[in-house]
């Protein structure tokens, strides 16, 4: 039965773009951030790229966040919150394309999960199927760009009440 008091809502990656981890909310961020690109200079993994409008997204199909908090610290604006709050929302989902969902045994995402999120689930006359606890994502995108079918999308999960 689902819960009416408390609905999550997840949003798709190509709905809007994935923001550095600590950001303000979307409307403040685009208000101050100057497009100054130094947090883009700062990302060790070079997962800040320029997205539309020049303003500055992640991307995660070559490298993951390391939460080194070095974008935070190289920005002059106002587009970042405390870090002692939670970095962010985004959470990993596994798509139809998956490997293993077509028979094919791939434990991929697993081996590059560090907090380890995804456990696999045998099932009888299937290749073992990965399910991701959400609890414990915390949104690094190591799992995406190691999945061969690019199956693994980051998406933002946002609590209503
Ligand atoms: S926390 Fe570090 S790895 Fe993550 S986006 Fe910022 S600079 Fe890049
Ligand atoms: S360092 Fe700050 S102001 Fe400059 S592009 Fe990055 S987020 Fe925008
Ligand atoms: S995003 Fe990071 S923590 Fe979440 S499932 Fe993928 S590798 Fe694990």
């Amino acid at each position: 039965m689902i819960n009416q008091g408390r609905r999550a809502l997840f949003r798709p990656q190509q709905d809007a773009p994935i923001r550095m981890p600590w950001t303000v909310v979307e409307n403040d961020f685009l208000a101050n951030c100057t497009r100054c690109n130094q947090c883009i200079d700062a990302c060790e993994p070079k997962i800040i790229v320029k997205g539309s409008g020049g303003f500055p997204s992640i991307d995660f199909s070559h490298n993951e966040c390391t939460f080194c908090q070095q974008c935070v610290q190289a920005c002059p604006e106002p587009v970042f919150r405390s870090i002692d709050e939670q970095p962010w929302q985004l959470k990993a989902q596994i798509n139809d394309g998956c490997l293993a969902q077509q028979r094919v045994e791939c434990r991929s995402c697993g081996d590059s999960c560090e907090p380890q999120a995804i456990r696999f689930k045998l099932t009888v006359g299937m290749a073992a199927l990965p399910q991701i606890d959400l609890d414990q994502c915390n949104g690094c995108g190591a799992c995406v760009s190691v999945c061969p079918t690019t199956a693994i999308t980051m998406i933002s999960k946002q609590e209503k009440q």
